[in-house]
Parts: C-alpha cells; sequence; structure tokens
C-alpha cells in the first residue's frame, strides 16, 4: 500500500504517501474475535464538520479500547445508560457491566489546509473540494472490526468506501451511501466529491468503476483497459480477485493508496502519463497484498516487497529492463542506506524516508527473487498461491511466507530468513586472484571470491566471456573466502560476476556511477559557494545543508582535501570546478551534474548550475526524485534533460587480452595518412624521444602540411614556455643554433641528443615556421611531484593552467601502472602517486593550454603537436585537453605504438632509419662556479687514454673556449666520430695550476 507513487512528482507529494493509518500493533486475528462495527455519519460541508454515532455490540465484562484522536466524544451510552469512561493520551478504554449495545456519539472537525502548505496534509479532510476520510476519524477500536458505514451526504455527492456492494438510499431526504465489506478490517476510510463522474465496466465477475472528475474523463478509458489486464494478469499468477468490484477513485489530495476494493490516485498523479503501466498495476496488487491477506506490522511488512516484486519488476522484466531496474535499487541501497540508517527488513513497516524505502522495497524484492531463483519457478509461484489462499482476511508475516515456502520447497528455509529478513546489510563480495591457465586444448579460469562484513550464504552466477561467446555457471558461496574456478573452451578475455544482480548485494566501485542519490545520501557534503550571486542558490543551501554538512569558499579547497567529503560546487564557473574537472557544461535554467570525486571515486561532487533564483525554485525540490541521475536539466522547472552515467555491467575483470587483426590489404602509408590528415586543425604526433625514426616521420608530416600552403606552426614539448623568446630569436635567424641551444637550456632542461630534433628546428627556421615551446618549467613539475600543487607558492602558482581535469579514471589507471613498474626502477621523483599523478596533469593541461592559446591568437593556423607518445595515447594527455578548451577538431598519429583500440587513429611504423649521433670526448664532467671539471670517466675513455685526469678543468675544445657543460655538448654537435681535437685543460699541482693540451680522437 501507500507506495510512494513515483518519483517525478513533488516532494509534497511523497510527504503525504508517509502516513500510514492503518497500522496498529499487536492485534489479535480475526478468529479470536472481531468487532461488529456501525457507523452512521452525516457532513457539515462548510464547517469541516462530521458527526456520528458508532454502535456496537457488547458482552459483559467485554473491555474495548479505542482511538479517540482529535473528535470530541457527545455520549457514549450502553443501551440507554451512559457509561463511565477513562480517556488517556487520546485513548478510550470502555469496560462494559452487560451485555447490550454500546453507542458512542461524536464530532470532528477536518479542515484542509491552504493550498501552497508548508508542511503535511492532515490525513483526514473534509472541504469544499471533498471528503476525504482515513485514520482517526471514528472512534476507531484497537482491534479487527467487520464495519457497516452509512454515510449521508449532500446533494450530488458521490462516495466510496471499503465496500463489496454500496446501496445508495434516502436519509431526511438527502442521498445516503451503505457500504457493506464482510470482512474485518483494522480501519475503513471514506472518500465523497460532488464533482465524480462514474463509468463503469466489467472484467469477467469483477464490476469495474473508475471514480473520476470531469475533466480527466477522457484518461477513464486507458484506466479501466489497464485494470482488467493486471486483473487478468494476477488472475493467473496469484489467484482469483478477492471482490466483487473494484474501483479506481481519483482524489482531489495528492495520495496513492491502495485501500480493499479501491485505489485512491491524486488527481496530479492520475495525470502523469506513465501511471496506468506502472503504479496502478502496483495498487491493485495491493488488493491481494495487504488488502486481502492484511500486513501483521509488528513482525514486520513484507507486503511492498512482495507487491513490488510482482509488480514494477515484473513489467520491467517484461519490457527487458530487469537486469537496470534492479541495479537501480542496489545503486538507491548503497547511495541512502549507510551504517547509521540500515535495519534488518524485519524492521520495515512502511516508507519514512530514502533509507527505508530502499531496504522495504529495494532490498526486499531482491530478497524474493534470490528465493524465486532458490527454489524454481513454478514451485515459488504454487506457494505464492498457498500463502495467499491460507491467510485471507487475516494478518500474515514474513514466518507464513517461509511455511508456506517450506512446504513445496521441502526444505528448510529458516537460514535464508533470519539472514536476509533478520540480519541487517548486503553482502560485500571483491573478485580477487584471477588467473587463467591453460587446461588441455581448454582455459582455466581461477579466482577468488572473498565477503568483506558479514559472511552470507549465496548462489552467484559467474560468466566467463570470450570471443566465441559465454560460458556461466552459479556457485554456491558460504565462507568469507571461496577459490572457485572455470573450465572454458575459447581464450577467456573477461569475468563478470553476477552481471544480471540477481544478488542483493553491495557494487563494486566501478559498477556505481556518480548519481545524484549519493550526493542526497552522503551527510558528509562540503558546500561551495561561488565567488558571488550565492544567493541564486540559497535554496539548494538550505534543502542539502545538514548536520555533517559545511560551507566553504572556493579558494579554500584543495587540490587533494575533497578526497574524504562529497561536494557540492554552486555554479558551472565556480573556480573548484575548473580545478578538478577544466570545464563542464550544465545545461538549462537549472541544472545538476554529477562527477566522481577524481581524488576518491567512492564520493562524488554535483555540480548545480542556474541561471537565475526563480529557475532554482521552479526545478530544485524535483531533484530529490531524479536520483538515478548523473545529469539533470530543468526549464522553468520541466525537465528537458537527465541521463545516467555509464557504469560496468557486474564485477568485472579484464582477462588474456583480445588479439588484435589488421587486414593487410587495407595497410596504408604516409601519404595515404596525410591526405585524411591534412585537414585537421591539430595534427598531434607521438615519438619515442630516443629513436631517430620517429623524429623523421615527423619531419615528413611537417613538410607534408607545409607544402600544402597554409600556415602552420610546431607546438613542441621539448622546449619550456619561458624560453618561447629564444625560439622565436632562432626562427627569425637572430641568433645562431648555439645560442638558442644555451638560451633554452635545452642540454640541462630536455637532454636528448640534440640531432635527435635538429632537422626539425633547422627546418623550422629555414621555412620560417614558429616553433611554440609547450612544456611548463620543469622546477615546477618537479615540485608538485614531490610535494603536491598544494604546496607551490604564489609564484610558483602561475604557471598552473586554471582549467585541470583529473576526472580521466582510465588515464589514472594508466599512470598507476607506469608509476608502479617504474616506481623501483627509475629515479622517481616522489612515492606518492596522487602526487605523480597531479604532475602528470599539470605537465598535459599546460601543454594543451599552450596549443589553445596558440591557436586562439592565430586562429588561421594549424598546429603539429610533437609530444611523447604517453601524452597522446587515447586523446588523454593533451589531445581531449586541448579539444576541451577550444573543440578543434584534430588526428592522433603516434609512431611504433601498440595496436590497441582507441590509442590513435593512425600507428605508424617507420623504416630503419640510422640516425646521426654526436661524438663524444668520454669524460663525466662537473659544472661549478664556471667551470667544468672532469669528475671521472667511464671505461675505454679515449680521453683518459690520452692522458687527461679527474680534476682537470676544461679550457678548450680547439679554438672554442669552455665554460660551460652546454659548450663542450654544442662543440661536439657540429663534428664528426674520428675527428682529432686538441683539448686545453688546467691541471693542478704542486707547483700551482699549469695548462696542457691533449689531442684526442673522438670515438
Ligand atoms: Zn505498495
Amino acid at each position: 500500500m501507500r507506495k510512494p507513487v513515483e518519483k517525478s512528482l513533488g516532494r509534497f507529494l511523497l510527504i503525504s504517501l508517509l502516513i500510514l493509518p492503518n497500522i496498529t500493533y499487536g492485534l489479535g486475528q480475526p478468529g479470536e474475535g472481531f468487532l461488529d462495527y456501525t457507523i452512521e455519519v452525516s457532513f457539515d460541508i462548510q464547517a469541516s464538520k462530521i458527526e456520528g454515532v458508532a454502535t456496537i455490540p457488547v458482552k459483559k465484562g467485554q473491555e474495548i479500547t479505542l482511538d479517540k484522536g482529535e473528535l470530541n466524544l457527545l455520549y457514549i451510552m450502553l443501551d440507554k445508560e451512559p457509561q463511565d469512561i477513562t480517556v488517556q493520551k487520546g485513548i478510550l478504554r470502555i469496560l462494559s457491566s452487560r451485555e447490550g449495545m454500546l453507542h458512542i456519539g461524536f464530532e470532528g472537525v477536518f479542515k484542509e489546509l491552504s493550498p501552497g502548505f508548508p508542511g503535511e496534509q492532515p490525513p483526514s479532510v473534509i472541504s469544499g473540494r471533498g471528503i476525504f476520510l482515513t485514520g482517526t476519524w471514528y472512534p476507531k477500536p484497537r482491534q479487527m472490526c467487520r464495519y457497516h458505514l452509512t454515510a449521508t451526504l449532500p446533494d450530488g455527492y458521490e462516495a466510496v468506501s471499503e465496500a463489496e456492494t454500496i446501496k445508495k438510499t434516502v436519509n431526511d431526504g438527502k442521498p445516503a451511501f451503505v457500504f457493506d465489506f464482510p470482512h474485518p478490517l483494522d480501519s475503513i476510510s471514506l472518500i465523497a466529491t460532488h464533482r465524480y463522474k462514474i463509468v463503469k465496466d466489467r472484467f469477467g465477475r469483477v464490476e469495474i468503476f473508475a471514480y473520476f472528475f470531469p475533466e480527466d474523463l477522457d484518461l477513464v478509458k486507458t484506466y479501466i483497459e489497464h485494470a482488467k489486464h493486471y486483473l487478468e494478469l494476477y488472475d493467473h499468477l496469484i489467484g482469483s480477485f478477492p471482490y466483487k468490484r473494484f474501483s479506481i477513485v481519483e482524489n482531489f489530495l495528492p495520495t496513492g493508496y491502495s485501500m480493499p476494493t479501491y485505489t485512491l490516485l491524486g488527481q496530479v498523479v492520475v495525470r502523469l502519463p506513465f501511471i496506468p503501466e506502472t503504479s496502478l498495476g502496483h495498487e491493485i496488487l495491493h488488493q491481494w497484498f495487504g488488502n486481502l491477506v492484511y500486513i501483521d506490522y509488528a513482525k514486520g511488512n513484507w507486503a511492498e516487497g512482495l507487491t513490488t516484486f510482482l509488480a514494477d519488476h515484473l513489467y520491467q522484466e517484461e519490457k527487458g529492463q530487469g537486469v537496470e531496474y534492479r541495479k537501480g535499487m542496489l545503486i538507491n541501497y548503497q547511495s541512502y542506506v549507510n551504517e547509521k540508517n540500515e535495519f534488518p527488513l524485519r524492521e520495515f513497516i512502511g516508507r519514512t524516508d530514502e533509507a527505508s524505502e530502499a531496504i522495504g522495497y529495494g532490498k526486499a524484492l531482491m530478497v524474493f527473487r534470490m528465493l524465486k531463483r532458490m527454489v524454481g519457478e513454478e514451485r515459488f509461484s504454487e506457494a505464492i498461491r498457498y500463502f495467499v489462499d491460507q491467510n485471507r482476511y487475516r494478518k500474515a508475516s514474513w514466518e507464513d511466507i517461509r511455511r508456506a515456502f517450506e512446504k513445496f520447497y521441502q526444505k528448510d528455509l529458516g537460514w535464508f530468513f533470519s539472514q536476509w529478513i533478520d540480519g541487517k546489510g548486503l553482502p560485500d563480495l571483491h573478485l580477487v586472484e584471477v588467473k587463467v591457465k591453460p587446461s588441455g586444448a581448454k582455459f582455466e579460469v581461477s579466482f577468488t571470491v572473498i565477503q568483506k562484513g558479514r559472511v552470507f550464504i549465496l548462489d552467484l552466477p559467474v560468466a566467463v566471456y570470450s570471443h566465441l561467446g559465454k560460458a556461466t555457471n552459479v556457485f554456491h558461496l558460504q565462507g568469507e573466502k571461496e577459490q572457485l574456478k572455470m573450465v572454458v573452451d575459447d581464450v577467456p578475455d573477461r569475468i563478470s560476476v553476477d552481471e544480471d544482480y540477481d544478488v542483493a548485494r553491495m557494487l563494486s566501485i566501478d559498477e556505481f556511477p556518480p548519481v545524484i542519490a549519493r550526493l542526497i545520501g552522503d551527510e558528509k557534503r562540503i558546500i561551495v559557494l561561488p565567488p558571488s550571486g550565492a544567493e541564486v542558490y540559497e535554496q539548494v543551501v538550505d534543502g542539502l545543508k545538514g548536520e555533517r554538512t559545511s560551507l566553504s569558499e572556493p579558494e579554500r579547497i584543495k587540490y587533494i582535501e575533497p578526497g574524504t567529503s562529497s561536494l557540492l560546487i554552486l555554479g558551472a564557473d565556480n573556480p573548484v570546478v575548473a580545478k578538478l574537472y577544466g570545464s563542464v557544461i550544465v545545461r538549462g535554467g537549472f541544472g545538476v551534474l554529477m562527477k566522481e570525486n577524481p581524488w576518491n571515486r567512492w564520493k562524488v561532487v554535483g555540480i548545480f548550475n542556474a541561471r537565475s533564483k526563480e529557475e532554482v525554485e521552479a526545478a530544485f525540490q524535483k531533484i530529490f526524485h531524479y536520483g538515478k541521475y548523473s545529469a539533470v536539466s530543468f526549464d522553468h522547472g520541466v525537465n528537458v534533460y537527465k541521463e545516467i552515467d555509464q557504469s560496468t555491467r557486474g564485477i568485472t575483470e579484464e582477462l588474456l587480452g583480445k588479439a588484435v587483426a589488421v587486414e593487410i590489404s587495407t595497410l596504408k602509408t604516409l601519404p595515404d595518412v596525410m591526405a585524411y590528415g591534412a585537414s585537421k586543425k591539430i595534427i598531434y604526433v607521438g615519438e619515442k624521444h630516443y629513436l631517430f625514426p620517429d623524429h623523421v616521420m615527423e619531419l615528413e608530416i611537417i613538410k607534408d602540411l607545409h607544402k600544402r600552403g597554409r600556415p602552420i606552426a610546431i607546438g613542441m614539448e621539448m622546449f619550456q614556455r619561458p624560453f618561447q623568446k629564444v625560439l622565436d630569436d632562432y626562427i627569425g635567424g637572430k641568433i645562431d643554433e648555439a645560442e638558442f641551444l644555451k638560451g633554452t637550456e635545452y642540454f640541462k632542461r630536455w637532454g636528448f641528443d640534440y640531432h635527435l630534433y635538429r632537422p626539425i628546428l633547422l627546418y623550422a627556421r629555414s621555412e620560417n615556421i614558429p616553433v611554440i615551446a609547450l612544456n611548463i618549467p620543469q622546477e615546477v613539475v618537479d615540485k608538485v611531484s614531490r610535494s603536491g600543487l598544494d604546496s607551490l607558492s604564489e609564484e610558483e602558482r602561475k604557471w598552473v593552467p586554471s582549467q585541470m581535469d583529473f576526472s580521466d579514471e582510465a588515464y589514472k589507471e594508466r599512470l598507476k601502472k607506469v608509476f608502479q613498474e617504474h616506481r623501483d626502477v627509475e629515479n622517481f621523483k616522489t612515492s606518492n602517486f596522487d602526487f605523480f599523478y597531479q604532475a602528470q596533469i599539470l605537465w598535459d593541461e599546460t601543454m594543451a593550454e599552450s596549443v589553445d592559446q596558440f591557436l586562439r591568437t592565430h586562429p588561421q593556423d594549424q598546429m603539429v603537436v610533437l609530444a611523447g607518445s604517453g601524452h597522446l595515447a587515447y586523446g588523454s594527455g593533451i589531445p581531449k585537453r586541448t579539444a576541451r578548451r577550444n573543440g578543434y577538431d584534430y588526428t592522433t598519429i603516434l609512431n611504433n605504438a601498440d595496436l590497441e583500440k582507441g590509442i590513435a587513429d593512425v600507428v605508424l611504423f617507420p623504416g630503419a632509419i640510422p640516425g646521426v649521433t654526436s661524438p663524444m670526448l668520454m669524460v663525466f664532467l662537473r659544472e661549478e662556479a664556471g667551470k667544468v671539471e672532469i669528475a671521472g670517466f667511464p671505461q675505454e675513455s679515449a680521453s683518459e687514454k690520452a692522458g687527461m685526469k679527474v680534476g682537470d678543468t676544461l679550457l678548450a675544445i680547439d679554438h672554442t673556449p669552455i665554460r660551460t657543460i652546454d659548450d663542450v655538448k654544442i662543440d661536439l654537435l657540429a663534428r664528426k666520430k674520428g675527428e682529432k681535437v686538441r683539448v686545453r685543460v688546467l691541471r693542478k699541482g704542486f707547483l700551482g695550476s699549469r695548462e696542457v693540451n691533449f689531442d684526442v680522437v673522438l670515438p
């Protein structure tokens, strides 16, 4: 019953659905005796007043307990004798002195709150719009009753209550309705208005009525058709419809109730197009679960789970959407339920908030699904039919369900029910130690499933995919750690655990997309205010600030800090957005975009953006009903966009990589590639820095483009931004190569043999093609590697681009592998991966920003970007970051890269071309205070053989004076192997220093 009709209604609606007037505890079963209770009522609509008499036959010594609520009791008489009564806290106790008829006169006032009320509408209302009475609108016995209700109403009114028959008579000249329901009930309700139009139809022996308002009459046909469909469906599934009549009643209040013999849907609800296909069926199924078989609330509400399973979930299954639906339920559970608000299913009574809904509806439907998979489809249906049959007009509990299933399953199910109904939480499964090995002509996939926290007994489906298909198996788990294996025919490429969401379980992080529910459900939030215009978001702040929420100014958010909280960022132009994601687009007058927190994927970041305060006010409350989405947008309160981020299906792990095939007949050459690539605004070319052929390809591409006549520029990773002027001077012919290399500090800052890049720079200079320094100063990246972005001084921070996107998870994973592989081998500047990652992103973002800045000032130009393949592969390093800034089209060409899907547009395999390298002096040099000193010799050193010694200071090579190591490298650059040079050194001796000359043949 009382199902929150759908999540796209106003929030006020959900609140009104929380009221559970029928709940009473500790009632005896009807078999133990129930009251025969007659009520006669009449109304003064203008005064919102009800007047009535309740009549109950009693025996001598019988005690009756009644809730009086807000009612005014006029008299209590046994036959004609006034009775002594005690009233305590609204509870009335009557002990009858003898057998007779008890008469209670009562009156009550039930005013409607004015529209746009803040707060909850009371459960009962008598107003000019109509009469809706539920809860304590008559002295309500705390036990089940067989009710006989007669309501005298003003002219023109039509009324519905729980009734197998409704008789219309006349009482004092006014229409009176006599309702008869021949079974005991906890309580009854009454709805009446003067505006009902009644449409009658029939399904078999069941009369169907629609009580609709005149303006909604055109909806009646759809509702009745759907109602017939559901009656037929459940007739089959559960057993015949329990009553002679069934009414679909429109309410002037926003409700979604199901009472025995009728469902009461608010006008707002009735008009929603999806209700006939979803909630109507759910409410009709409650005619069996809740209305025919009552809920023993004191022992837990099983009815919502069972109804949701056989209504909402079944309809989704029929549409082929069962997997998504179940996964959505688990996403909700994990978003809203936490250690503090989690409770066992046994304690679910009704929905009070998102967490209780995730348990009482979501977890419960998963439990019924697991039960069905375990006992089998046929026995499940038999057990459900038996359960209904055995518990007609009786309060049933989870134990009754267990007994029904045990009867057909012929096995004890105590463990199942105590595990899922009495225990809190869901299993938390982890897939580890996944290995593949050949097994004869087949393959064996072995893996371990670990359960963290409470250990569950469960059946776990596992699928192993290969290019020829998939193999599946179901494993019976009962331990904390289970080692499992599957033998498959073909090369396995992926394993997926519970990919259909057959098990109620916690999701792995890859299955758990960033959705609005996660932000709503995470109490620990930081709300980041916009730099200005915070008043626009007032309602957002009020609506989402909780006890554990803090407010922050954008400049107080550090790079790593947000990892411990979820963030709610106000304004898409908030500097914190630029700091984490570069830039984002949030559509609509009011929109929410959810992202993973790049520093902790279990936390989320919600970016809220609004055009105006009015847009916020029109839409903000609605986001609570869009919890399953990662992005939503509204214009003037109307939803215009919604989307859920991709996530994996099942707990998955990649196994053996798929073999990649290249069709040889389609192999191309560089000119083919350029015929297509030359039209792009940006051409990225990736290299392995030390491979000469890669650089030959780069030059070929530059030449090809240049010959096409469009202005081009060359962007190079190898030069750092502060040295742009030196590059310009060299290209412009103002300085020579030696000055250029010294001026850019090439050997210190890049260091690879300059011969690798020399042909490119020479060509650029001869053709006057601008060369753009893309890179950030090395000192800044080094510092970030060591101690993170937050450690930079204000002076250093000016090199940090304002836009930084840390959200490329796949890139992060690849960098993590690089980090782990190289950490021990190479001299990494950090052992902290977060800092290493920050440094990488800083590097990439700077280069992307450099490309963008050049193209902004040179809109006609094309750009060839030369960088290490790592900065270009999959577009992750530079290309996507440039595209985020300017959207220009680009192509990526990598040299000698792995052939992997998406790695680049083209991979070139250049032929072996012998490169030029500089000859060497074969000395280790140390530079200090303007002097270059020999610090040592490698083995077989020509210089050592010539007579030079450690501690000698180099003065000149031939006629080139040597003051820096750069001088040595630049001099050697122009020389050839086998050439003889004269090296002049200053040698220290006992009698002072002296100059000595040595002739060296350069190896
Ligand atoms: Zn329900």
